[in-house]
């Protein structure tokens, strides 16, 4: 009888240029980035935008994309014609547009089947006085349009100042902006259909970016209704646990670890980013910045050392 091995599966992150991207993430994470412009790397993608690489084992250089097609069962033959999640590292050294996503309705209706976007972001890190932009003021969808049409974007929008260990539950629906200054982990459904309201007047390249202000004032919840945050930390003998969110899409959770933290791997898949330090899953090295899945029927896992993880699951 073969023995079948615990397999983890490793990803490559792929790097995206943009024009608000920074460098932090060489650095923070060690990674070798394209340039000082890098704003995202797609650690956990299998988008046709940006599919992540398996970087060793038996699956070596297939694409996530490629493994859920042809090895369902390692996600627990979960129906679905893509891959459901996509996690980012997200290094903004300028402002990110102001924006929104469709939900799944109408991305379905309006963008060719494809899926609309919830999203969260847990705050890696940030520089002194960094602020994001989650929820809006206005009470109807009239007085949204009026404040857009009269530019008045500073009495539309809900600025929240920001520190390293925040979290946002950004439901679709809810407009949103991440600003200078902030590296964070954002886990977030497998879409990339987003609707550009605003764009600070910047012209990259000599030309404004394009808008999407009617596909916008269609998907924006109006009033915006504060998303529950649960965040809730349990201390455990070698580890802190921190739940952060359960929604219809994901959930999130932060262990801290020093020491060992055991756990049984009962999803479908789990998703395994570490956000901090150094240790082993199983006897292999993982560190800051490695982004791997733990597969279906994996069982229990064994993880020692001093690290900080973000774990989700469907
Ligand atoms: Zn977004």
């Amino acid at each position: 009888m073969k023995e079948t091995k615990k397999e983890m599966i490793r990803l490559e992150p792929v790097f995206k240029e943009m024009v608000w991207g920074g460098n932090k993430m060489r650095d923070y994470f060690g990674y070798e980035i394209p340039g000082d412009d890098t704003g995202e790397a797609w650690v956990v993608s299998a988008h046709p935008q940006g599919d992540c690489l398996v970087s060793e084992g038996r699956f070596a250089g297939k694409t996530l994309s490629w493994l859920w097609e042809n090895h369902r069962e390692l996600f627990g033959n979960v129906d679905g014609e893509e891959f459901p999640l996509l996690v980012k590292f997200i290094d903004a050294k300028e402002d990110l547009s102001i924006q929104v996503h469709p939900d799944d309705a109408y991305a379905k209706t309006h963008e060719n089947g494809a899926r609309g976007k919830t999203e969260c972001w847990y705050i890696l890190d940030c520089e002194e006085g960094a602020d994001i932009i989650v929820g809006h003021r206005a009470k109807t969808k009239e007085e949204m349009k009026q404040l857009m049409d009269e530019n008045r974007w500073d009495d539309f929008l809900m600025v929240r100042p920001i520190h390293s260990g925040d979290f946002f539950q950004i439901p679709s629906g809810t407009v949103h902006a991440i600003r200078k200054g902030t590296l964070l982990i954002e886990i977030q459904q497998n879409s990339a259909i987003t609707y550009r309201m605003y764009d600070y007047g910047r012209m990259p390249g000599g030309k404004p970016r394009e808008l999407h202000q009617k596909q916008a004032m269609d998907v924006v919840r109006c009033p915006y209704e504060e998303a529950a945050g649960e965040k809730a930390v349990s201390h455990e003998a070698g580890y802190d646990k921190t739940f952060l969110v359960s929604c219809d899409f994901y959930t999130v959770e932060k262990y801290d670890i020093q020491g060992t933290l055991e756990l049984e791997q009962e999803w479908p898949f789990l998703i395994v980013n570490v956000i901090g330090g150094e240790g082993t899953i199983d006897g292999c090295q993982v560190k800051k910045g490695n982004c791997l899945i733990l597969p279906a029927g994996y069982g229990d896992a064994r993880l020692e050392g001093k690290m900080s993880i973000v774990m989700s699951h469907i």
